[in-house]
């Protein structure tokens, strides 16, 4: 198999002999490059916005006009916040992967939370008067860590408030059925190209690196959704295609859901 990787060892054998060993090495060296790539990618990622305050502050000096400062300092903070965006994703997505913080299920109003959620959009930096609507077509309640789902959940909202233009309508929706329920948030912005989909969920991956990092993103939103819907044994489908906008879909197992409580 040519994608294989062997390390080859030529080793003396019972004295006279000679032997050759073959270890495969692919998943190691896969993990090594994964790690690499990892590195890079975040010493990338921390550099722009650092070399943005750098700058201002080597060429800033005390008596600099207070007329530079005002300017200034709306672009350092802007770039302060997406470092510490990208560090709380960053330890977010390390805990989701390392499993060591303790699954917290607990029976959950998902329109209730999904209530909370869109009502949080509105007030976001790149909001751009964009309808969100509600969709809720089933009263059941799921058996989920609340935190993690609002965060999973919050990720493909934001996301569709990022990436779709002004005006333009999203809905957010739950549903179930005898196989399952979903949770989907839809929009009707520029879609995304079929070759990208698969892609979508890798660390740092964006289709538009331009576009996205002026949105404010991280490029780890959608490692974090499918982190999340794996410790929920779910799975997130995306359906989207140029121009026609896109569907992310939370799915959960039939046994995740239960009736809802009346409190
Ligand atoms: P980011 O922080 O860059 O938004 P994500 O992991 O959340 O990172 O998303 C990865 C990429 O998927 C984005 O950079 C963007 O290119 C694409 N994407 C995500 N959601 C949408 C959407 N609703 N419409 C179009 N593209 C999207």
């Amino acid at each position: 198999n040519a994608s294989r990787q062997l390390e080859i060892k030529l080793v003396s054998y019972m004295g006279n002999g000679r032997l050759l060993i073959a270890r495969d090495v692919t998943q190691t060296v896969k993990l090594q490059r994964m790690r690499r790539d990892f590195v890079a990618n975040v010493s990338h990622e921390l550099r722009t916005p650092l070399t943005v305050l750098k700058g201002y502050l080597e060429s800033f000096q005390p008596d600099t006009p207070a007329e530079q400062w005002h300017q200034a300092l709306p672009v350092m903070q802007q770039q302060t916040q997406r470092m510490h965006l990208m560090i709380k994703d960053l330890l977010a997505l390390s805990s989701l992967e390392t499993g060591e913080k303790p699954l917290m299920h607990t029976p959950t109003n998902v329109g209730q939370l999904l209530k909370v959620i869109v009502d949080d959009a509105f007030h976001l930096e790149h909001y751009r008067q964009q309808p969100i609507s509600l969709d809720l077509q089933s009263e059941k309640w799921l058996m989920a860590d609340v935190d993690e789902l609002r965060s999973a959940i919050s990720n493909l909202v934001f996301n569709a408030v990022k990436y779709t233009p002004d005006n333009c309508p999203i809905t957010v929706s739950w549903h179930s059925d005898n196989f399952g329920a979903k949770i989907c948030v839809t929009d009707q912005g520029e879609g995304i190209e079929a070759k990208h989909l698969d892609r979508l969920t890798e660390r740092f991956y964006r289709v538009d690196k331009g576009r996205a990092s002026s949105a404010g993103g991280t490029g780890l939103g959608l490692a974090i959704v499918k982190h999340v819907l794996q410790r929920h044994e779910g799975e997130l489908i995306i359906d989207s295609a140029p121009g026609e906008g896109a569907k992310f879909c939370c799915h959960f197992p039939l046994k995740k859901l239960v009736d809802k409580i009346d409190v």
